[in-house]
C-alpha cells in the first residue's frame, strides 16, 4: 500500500511514527515492508541564519523518525550541547533568539553546502536521510524558495507594520504579536518538488497529519499544482484535527487561524480544507475529530476517535482510523 501524508514538523513527524506503526513498520527507523510511506513536508519555516540553511520541519521528522529527536522539546537533537550558540552570543551576533544546537549545526553544514553546490532540497533531503534512514521517503514540498511571513505592528516603530519571518514571529514573539496576514512568500511561483504529484497521483491513501492548518499544511497546499493532485487523486483524501475542545494540543496554532479569519475548532479547520465531493476546491473526504465533538462538515465523513498522540500506540490506532476512513482494507 502507498501512502502519502502531509505534515509539518513535530504534530507531523509523530504521526508518521503512528502511521508507519500501523502498517507494520517500525516506527523509527527503516524495515521491511510492502507498504510504503511518502511524506510530503513543509517547508515554509526554512530560513537562513548565520549563513546556514534550516529546514525545521524536514529536520524535525528526520530526527524523530531516524530516532535522534531530543523527545522532550520534540525539536532538535537529543544529546545536544549550545558552545556555538554561547559563542555567536559573545560576538553579539543576530539573531540571537534561535536555538542552534551544535549537533543541529553539522546538518545545517552539510545541507548549506549542498545548496551552494547547486543540489536541490530534495537531493541535499536525500543525502541527510542517508545516515538517519526515517523509513518514510521524506520530500520537500517544494526545492525552490519559500518563506512564511508574517506581517503584524511593527513592535519599534507605532503605527508602522512590518513583514517578520515566520521563525521571528514563532520563536521570538511567541506569536504574541497579532498577525494581521500570514503570506507563503514565494509559493506562487513555486513548483511542487519532484516526486510530489506523482506520489499523490499514485497513493491508496493520503492523510493531513494533525499539523498546524495554516503554517504547516495550508503552505504545502500553496504551492500550485499541490492542491489539485490532491483534488484528482484515486485515494480518500482523511484529515486529522490538530485543534481538540476548540484549543491546538501543543503550540499556538490559534494564532495562526485568527490570522486567517478561521475559528479555533475542529468544525472550522474541516470545513476550511473543505469537501472534495461538494465543494470546488475543498480537499477531504473524511475527517477525524476528538470523540464527544459535535462537528459537521458538509460532504466530509467525519468519525469522532481518540486524537491524543500521548504514545505510538495510541497514535498508530489514530493513524489505523484514518486509513479505514480513507478506504482503504488494513487486513
Ligand atoms: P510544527 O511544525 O513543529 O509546529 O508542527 P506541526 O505543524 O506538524 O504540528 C503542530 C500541531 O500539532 C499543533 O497545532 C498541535 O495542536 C498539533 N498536535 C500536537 N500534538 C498533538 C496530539 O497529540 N494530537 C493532535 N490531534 N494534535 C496534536
Ligand atoms: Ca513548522
Amino acid at each position: 500500500m502507498k501512502v502519502v501524508v502531509v505534515v509539518g514538523g513535530v504534530g507531523g513527524a509523530r504521526f508518521l511514527l503512528g502511521v508507519k506503526a500501523a502498517l507494520g513498520l517500525p516506527p523509527i527507523g527503516p524495515g521491511e515492508s510492502p507498504h510504503e510511506v511518502t511524506a510530503v513536508v513543509n517547508t515554509g519555516d526554512d530560513v537562513w541564519m548565520h549563513g546556514l540553511r534550516i529546514a525545521p520541519d524536514l529536520d524535525t521528522c528526520m530526527y524523530t523518525l531516524g530516532g535522534g529527536i531530543d523527545s522532550e522539546r520534540g525539536w532538535g537533537h537529543q544529546g545536544e550541547t549550545w558552545v556555538v550558540k554561547e559563542e555567536l552570543a559573545a560576538y553579539d551576533a543576530e539573531p540571537s533568539w534561535f536555538g542552534l544546537g551544535d549537533k543541529d549545526i553539522a546538518t545545517h553544514l552539510i545541507r548549506s553546502q549542498m545548496l551552494r553546490a547547486g543540489y536541490p532540497l530534495s537531493a541535499v533531503t536525500e543525502a541527510l536521510c542517508a545516515r538517519w534512514k526515517p523509513g518514510v521517503r521524506l520530500l520537500p514540498m517544494t526545492d525552490d524558495r519559500v518563506e512564511t511571513h508574517v506581517v503584524v505592528d511593527d513592535p519599534d516603530q507605532p503605527g508602522q507594520r512590518k513583514a517578520l519571518h515566520f521563525q521571528e514571529w514563532w520563536v521570538r514573539y511567541k506569536a504574541a504579536l497579532p498577525a494581521h496576514s500570514i503570506v507563503p512568500v514565494g509559493a506562487d511561483e513555486a513548483k511542487p518538488g519532484p516526486g510530489v504529484l506523482e506520489a499523490i497521483a499514485e497513493a491508496d491513501a493520503v492523510l493531513f497529519a494533525p499539523s498546524n492548518p495554516v503554517v504547516s499544511i495550508g503552505t504545502v497546499l500553496a504551492v500550485p499544482g499541490i492542491r489539485d493532485a490532491l483534488r484528482k487523486t484515486a485515494a480518500g483524501v482523511v484529515g486529522v484535527s490538530p485543534i481538540i475542545g476548540g484549543k491546538p494540543v501543543r503550540g499556538m496554532a490559534d494564532a495562526c487561524l485568527t490570522a486567517i479569519g478561521v475559528e479555533t475548532s475542529a468544525e472550522a479547520v474541516g470545513r476550511y480544507y473543505g469537501s472534495r465531493q461538494t465543494s470546488e476546491d475543498g480537499l477531504l473526504d473524511g475527517w477525524l475529530v476528538a470523540p464527544g465533538e459535535q462537528v459537521h462538515v458538509p460532504g466530509v465523513a467525519v468519525r469522532p476517535v481518540p486524537l491524543l498522540m500521548s504514545d505510538v500506540q495510541a497514535t498508530a490506532e489514530m493513524a489505523k482510523a484514518a486509513l479505514e476512513l480513507s478506504g482503504v482494507d488494513l487486513d
